[in-house]
């Protein structure tokens, strides 16, 4: 072996050394998989041309086998890799707008936090009731979001759209004053006064996947 090989081999050795140990930390491993899956995102975002609405000629049996083949994709990974238990301590109430991934919102791909998506983030009772569900299950900390170009909040703006959804238009008309119901709930209440639980406002800026606190 000569010199020079020593050397490469001796800082090679090393850098692998500190490389096992950073990664035995728990959470650098994840920031390092939140890493990998921002870059696989970033590579599958390059690919416009693959996105249904851009072949005219597609038809709905062909997307929905193009779904299926995805799936089994996807679900032959997780054959390799099974579910961790979760815990979920985080409930996010986002638009159901296709633009809004949750899982890159916050970097985590675990599904480690429920999520309720209705179009503008409207909360009626029964979304109440579901995020209720979640801090019964042990949520701590429920997000109620909304987001820059939003088009339930265009709709709720547009004289000919407000008769054509009246049933949403009335829960976007009542969002604030549905959030206080929300909060007034017994369960949610007790939990706030305990300390036990905290509701954030934020707005999601659409292209950035910044989340701006509101209140
Ligand atoms: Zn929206």
């Amino acid at each position: 072996m000569t010199k020079k090989t020593g050397w490469v081999l001796g800082v090679g050795l090393l850098v692998a050394a500190l490389a096992l140990t950073w990664l035995s930390s728990p959470r650098l491993q994840f920031t390092v998989g939140g890493g990998l899956v921002n870059l696989g995102y970033r590579l599958q975002d390059r690919f416009g041309r693959f996105d249904f609405t851009h072949d005219e000629s597609i038809t709905p049996e062909q997307i929905w086998e193009e779904l299926v083949r995805q799936n089994e994709l996807a679900a032959g990974v997780r054959d390799f890799f099974p579910r961790s238990v979760r815990h979920p301590v985080v409930a996010i109430l986002a638009c159901m707008d296709a633009r809004i991934d949750t899982s890159e919102l916050v970097g985590d791909t675990r599904r480690y936090y429920y999520v309720v998506r209705t179009a503008g983030s409207v909360l009626s009772p029964a979304e109440q009731e579901m995020l209720e569900l979640a801090v019964l299950n042990g949520v701590q900390v429920v997000v109620l979001t909304t987001h820059t170009d939003c088009a339930a909040e265009a709709a709720a703006a547009s004289p000919e759209l407000r008769e054509k959804f009246p049933a949403l238009i009335s829960l976007m008309d009542e969002r604030e004053r549905r959030i206080e119901e929300f909060k007034a709930r017994p369960t949610i209440r007790d939990a706030i006064a305990a300390g036990k639980l905290e509701i954030k406002h934020a707005r999601i800026d659409t292209d950035s996947d910044r989340l701006v606190l509101t209140e």
